[in-house]
């Protein structure tokens, strides 16, 4: 369960103020795929950040399982992060000169995870995102729907307890962005709580859950 409260994030430029997220507050519970929706600028990505602690908000609090998080110190933030939170970017976000199972390794072998356990995990992973046969590919040989699913691999490789993915499809082509959908609807029925922002309003249909946001505002929170 992730209890989000009052949250609030403020830009500073100059002398001007701008609130990207204004005083949020709402549930999600285990298990639950949760689309944040909203035109560009609506505050989609700020909202990914706080709750993955990439960022900290200026005011609220974050409790996921009955941790505060915003009671962790900096370095507690990491290995909170790299223990039980997942993340996928819209570019991806792997490194061009590791094979696709490296990059998946690179995580596990950061928490002190021996090699060759990594090495297993890594090859699992791979398979859940059907791309067992490309374990020692670089990105450069891969195409963008599998770079996409090298990364989604890397996300669950530690079993987080929320998977994070921001515009996963933003620079896909249908086909390579349906099979990323059918990835993650498979990952929610085996328990996997996803957070998705997508401005993509036929694959947020797919979550179970819409949150929409315009200026920092949740502006409808419907469930099918
Ligand atoms: P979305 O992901 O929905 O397109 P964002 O969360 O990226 O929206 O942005 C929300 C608002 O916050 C926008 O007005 C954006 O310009 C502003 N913003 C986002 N990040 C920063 C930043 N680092 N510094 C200043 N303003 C920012
Ligand atoms: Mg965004």
């Amino acid at each position: 369960m992730i209890k989000i409260k009052n949250l609030t994030k403020i830009f500073t430029l100059g002398d001007n103020k701008l609130i990207a997220l204004n005083n949020l507050s709402f549930l999600v519970s285990s298990g639950q795929f949760l689309a944040i929706t909203g035109i560009s600028g609506s505050g989609k990505s700020t909202l990914l950040y706080q709750l993955s602690l990439l960022d900290r908000p200026n005011q609220g609090t974050i409790s996921i399982d009955n941790i505060n998080t915003s009671k962790l110190t900096s370095g507690e933030r990491i290995s909170y992060r790299l223990k039980n939170l997942g993340y996928i970017f819209q570019d991806y976000a792997i490194l061009p000169t590791l094979t696709a199972k490296e990059n998946i390794m690179l995580p596990l072998l950061m928490q002190g995870v021996k090699e060759n356990i990594a090495q297993e995990k890594a090859k699992e992973a791979l398979l859940k995102v059907d791309l067992q046969d490309r374990l020692d590919h670089l990105p450069s040989q891969l195409s963008g729907g599998q770079q996409q699913r090298v990364s989604i691999a890397r996300a669950i490789v530690h079993n987080p307890k929320i998977l994070f993915a921001d515009e996963p499809t933003a620079n896909l082509d249908t086909e390579s962005s349906e099979t990323i959908l059918k990835i993650f609807l498979n990952l929610h029925k085996q328990g996997q709580t996803i957070i998705m922002a997508t401005h993509e309003l036929d694959y947020a249909k797919l979550a179970e859950r819409n949150i929409e946001l315009r200026d920092g505002l949740i502006i409808s929170d419907t469930f099918k």
